[in-house]
């Protein structure tokens, strides 16, 4: 019995091409004739350590990261990273200022555009420093719905008179819960070092890493399995002077000790990022991130058609920020939502389902959604939209 396709509009974790899997399948085994599974192999040894630098290279190549970038893989998702960012560029600003140890720790700026965004924020007002919110899009003065889209620029507020004073301004490029995706990198005050969630959206689309002092990236959408986030890290801010450690934090979190032991200070998640490896080669075999970007735009052209047809379905999203990655569908008649979700299920057309905390529909198209799933997808949201107007 051959299993039937799924067509898996799933959040993640995890939409992976199938010629990713098939390739893991016939290596399970046997790794590079060394009669081990990659599970097994040590990650001091030469095999795990052309795995760990051809998985970086590939990243390096797709992303074009410039060579005074750093590449680290590290654990504990990108909620771990919340966390870390903080530590190291509030350390790193310490440095820059000459401000020494004990001084009150500056301001950080967050833009606040959903779920993730405003983790990150809460993260960092655990920590201690005096978070500043540029803005916070939980309501759209117009809608009255929450996270829809991005304030007007002259709405936002930096920290300081001039805009600088922040030791970082963070955002999150694709907000995976609401469907919010930024067109354009915010502009900021060109002194300041810029952060940027991109879990949800890597890959997926050509990026300027030059802009960004950090980028950090759960590998679950767009790169792999779960297990492993990707930071880059412009070298500058790493940066220390004993004792400009301030304030002391865990060695986990440190990229500096992660960029000395080449992100094996650890046992870090072997085959995780082995699997990365091979989505990385799938990309390129693609024909990189240039392509994965008309693909995803072909696949998003194919919903905002039907939407605009419709009047059962709804995007609550500003169509110039609708993720190209997330699209968040409300029902008109939200009593249909389970009939629609049970008629999809049963055409294998599976994890359609909204997030939790703000239900609804939401169809995830990340790069390993081939565009024939979407084709099928929205022929059944137009059959299903006749038969219940009948
Ligand atoms: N940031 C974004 C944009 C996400 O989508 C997620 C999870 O879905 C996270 C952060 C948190 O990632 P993790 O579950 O790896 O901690």
């Amino acid at each position: 019995n051959s299993p039937p396709t799924v067509h898996n509009f799933g959040a993640g974790p995890s939409v992976l091409p199938r010629s990713v899997l098939q390739t893991a399948q016939a290596e399970f085994l046997n790794f590079a004739d060394s009669g081990m599974s990659v599970l097994e192999l040590s990650h001091r040894s030469e095999a795990f350590d052309r795995v760990m630098r051809d998985t970086e290279r590939s990243a390096r190549q797709l992303l074009a990261i410039p060579d005074d970038y750093s590449v680290l893989f590290l654990q504990g998702g990108a909620s771990t990273q919340f966390a870390a960012v903080w530590y190291n560029l509030m350390a790193s600003k310490v440095v820059r200022d000459r401000s020494g140890t004990g001084q009150t720790l500056p301001p950080v700026d967050y833009l606040i555009t959903g779920t993730w965004s405003k983790r990150a924020a809460q993260e960092a007002s655990r920590l201690g420093a005096p978070v500043n919110v540029v803005f916070d899009a939980s309501t759209d003065e117009t809608t009255g719905q929450a996270f829809t889209g991005i304030p007007a620029r002259n709405r936002w507020q930096f920290s300081g008179p001039s805009g600088r004073d922040a030791a970082y301004v963070y955002y999150c490029d694709n907000e995976t819960v609401h469907g919010v995706e930024w067109d354009h990198v915010p502009e900021v005050h060109p002194d300041t070092v810029l952060v940027c969630d991109m879990s949800s959206n890597i890959m997926s689309r050509p990026v300027d890493v030059r802009r960004f002092g950090v980028i950090l990236a759960g590998a679950q959408k767009n790169m792999g399995p779960a297990g492993v986030t990707m930071v880059i890290v412009r070298n500058d801010l790493l940066t220390r002077t004993e004792p400009a450690s301030y304030p002391a934090f865990p060695t986990m979190l440190d990229y500096l000790v992660a960029q000395a032991n080449r992100s094996l200070y650890n046992t870090p998640p072997t085959f995780t990022i082995y699997l990365c490896g091979l989505v990385y080669q799938w990309i390129k075999d693609q024909g990189g991130v240039v392509a994965m970007a008309q693909q995803n735009e072909a696949k998003l052209a194919l919903l905002r058609q039907v939407l605009a047809h419709s009047s059962l379905y709804r995007s609550p999203i500003d169509p110039r920020y609708q993720s190209r990655m997330n699209v968040v569908i409300n029902l008109t008649k939200p009593e249909l939502e389970g009939p629609f979700l049970q008629q999809a299920q049963a055409r294998h057309m599976v994890q359609l389902k909204g997030h939790r905390s703000i239900g609804g529909i939401r169809v995830s198209l990340y790069n390993a959604l081939p565009l024939t799933s979407v084709q099928a997808l929205v022929r059944f949201m137009t059959d299903f939209e006749h038969q219940v107007a009948n």
